[in-house]
């Protein structure tokens, strides 16, 4: 089977090298390189600079590393902890596992896709009724579906009309996009699913009772293919134990010093001989020059930063015309996860404006004792849920009668929130990009191509977009690049 050599990299060799690709970097010319960015792609692209012997100073505008990677600590009882951004990968995401095994840090798998009871009956809240689903049980669905999609239900039908497309056929392997997957640019995942077969019923099965749903009818099926389906074909979710950032902690301290925290990039000169990046750090503005700049920061963002000279037209254009999914979490602390003592799960799939429910930490400790966090996971990119414009004390009432549509009696464990939302985020502007159809092919490919001495990074340039995958995997790319240039 065809695979396009899709953003002018190749798959990384899947064993042998001690160090992450870098015995692929092989160095002549020492660079001196200004990353922009201490999230999992800058971190990657300076990890295998620095490999490589160049001299690297990563600009990073918050006081911590990991950016979208946030995982919240403060202010929940003893043992817990929530996470803000990134949770669960796959051992598919084969540049971020080389990057965990490098550095040590604890995995554990949630569950078996396989297994979806694994913790008490499946929960859902559909067309405003709740939906309690034992492996063998009988449910009357809320969806005009045929006899046979009735009979498999939300996990069969994913099966029937999404995995089943995957078998025989090549996956994407960083940075590569085999034909049939780059084929699907031109429709969403849904319009992919009523090719093969999906009732009008079964699409809403497809968009409601998954988290995937969320960006099923308005991002490209061959963005969603890749970086949702591709990614948790056939394998566990996993988790880190202690939480997401301890990978982007890791890496960042063995960079020490030449990490700048507080250092915000203002404008990027380029000229002949270098390029020049303006930084505002408190109290001063200072100018760090250096022969590349790897630009690792989301696009909403870049659309501040002066360019000088700009950037092509055809950049600039996909630099402010990329959309980003709209994400808001709040998460409820629960005195006991008293759904156990029900016998369901603390997860469940709704069409309520609370969006996704989620129990985290998602890896159980000892630690966290009977409690545990009660998460609502709201996810759009056009009209805001109701929740989205209200004020704090109104959202939480709101949160919690909501929640209590799925777990009754949630009011009577709660003991305090806290809440995140992405697009109020300064640094980020969104949660992660959003490539709406025909937009892989036509977008992705410019996104990702460097102009002159700057080079680009980010989950937003990757085939992986939307995951710490596509993070590590376009910081490696960006470093070869150079390495290579
Ligand atoms: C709600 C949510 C859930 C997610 N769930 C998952 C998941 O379960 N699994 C998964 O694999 N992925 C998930 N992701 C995606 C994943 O977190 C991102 O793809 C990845 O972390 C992006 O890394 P990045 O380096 O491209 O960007 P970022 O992490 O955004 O890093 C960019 C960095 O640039 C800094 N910066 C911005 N502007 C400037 C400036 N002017 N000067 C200097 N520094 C600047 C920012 O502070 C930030 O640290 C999720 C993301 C969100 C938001």
């Amino acid at each position: 089977m065809k695979r396009r050599d899709f953003l002018r990299t190749s798959a990384v060799a899947t064993s042998g090298l001690a160090l992450p690709w870098s015995a692929a970097l092989a160095s002549i010319t020492s660079r001196r390189v200004v990353i922009l960015g201490a999230g999992l792609a800058g971190l990657a692209a300076a990890w295998e600079l620095v490999q490589a012997g160049h001299e690297v100073v990563v600009l990073e505008a918050q006081t911590r590393p990991g950016g979208r990677v946030l995982t919240l600590r403060e202010g929940f009882a003893p043992g817990l902890f929530a996470e803000a951004g990134a949770m669960f990968f796959t051992d598919h995401a084969q540049y971020l596992m080389r990057l965990v095994q490098h550095f040590g840090i604890p995995y554990e798998s949630i569950f078996a896709p396989s297994l979806p009871y694994a913790h008490g009956d499946a929960l859902f809240h559909l067309q405003g009724r709740r939906l309690r689903v034992t492996p063998d049980g009988d449910v009357d669905w809320p969806y005009e579906l045929t006899a046979e999609e009735r009979k498999l239900g939300p996990f069969g039908i994913v099966n029937k009309y999404l995995f089943s497309a995957f078998a025989g056929m090549d996956a994407p392997v960083s940075g590569t996009l085999p034909d049939w997957l780059l084929e699907q640019d031109d429709k969403t995942l849904l319009e992919f699913a009523a090719e093969r077969g999906a009732s009008p019923g079964a699409q809403k099965m497809i968009r409601h009772g998954n988290w995937f749903g969320a960006r099923s009818d308005t991002a490209s099926a061959a963005s969603t293919l890749t970086a949702d389906l591709a990614a948790i074909q056939d394998v566990a979710p996993l988790a880190f134990v202690g939480g997401s950032d301890v990978l982007p902690r890791a890496m960042a301290s063995q960079l020490g010093q030449r990490i700048r925290y507080g250092a915000e990039a203002v404008r990027i000169e380029q000229g002949r001989e270098n390029v020049e990046v303006v930084v505002r750090s408190v109290g001063r503005q200072d100018r760090v020059v250096a022969d590349r700049v790897v630009c690792a920061i989301p696009f909403p963002v870049l659309r501040d930063i002066e360019v000088a000279p700009a950037l092509s037209p055809a950049k600039q254009a996909v630099v402010n015309g990329l959309q980003y999914h709209c994400v808001t979490r709040v998460f409820l602390q629960m005195r006991q996860r008293f759904w156990e003592n029900e016998g369901v799960a603390g997860n469940a799939s709704t069409d309520l404006a609370i969006g996704e429910v989620q129990q985290q930490p998602p890896i159980r400790t000892q630690a966290q004792g009977d409690r545990a966090i009660l998460e609502a996971h709201a996810r759009w990119d056009g009209e805001p849920p109701a929740l989205e414009g209200m004020a704090e004390d109104e959202r939480l009432h709101y949160v919690l009668e909501e929640m209590a549509k799925v777990h009754p009696g949630v009011g009577r464990y709660f003991e305090g929130w806290q809440s995140k939302n992405w697009q109020g985020d300064r640094w980020a502007r969104g949660a992660y990009s959003l490539y709406r159809p025909g937009q892989i092919s036509s977008w992705l490919p410019e996104a990702s191509r460097q102009e002159g001495r700057i080079h680009f990074a980010g989950e937003h340039t990757s085939i992986f977009n939307t995951t710490m995958e596509g993070a590590v995997e376009s910081g490696v790319r960006a470093a070869r690049e150079i390495d290579e240039g």
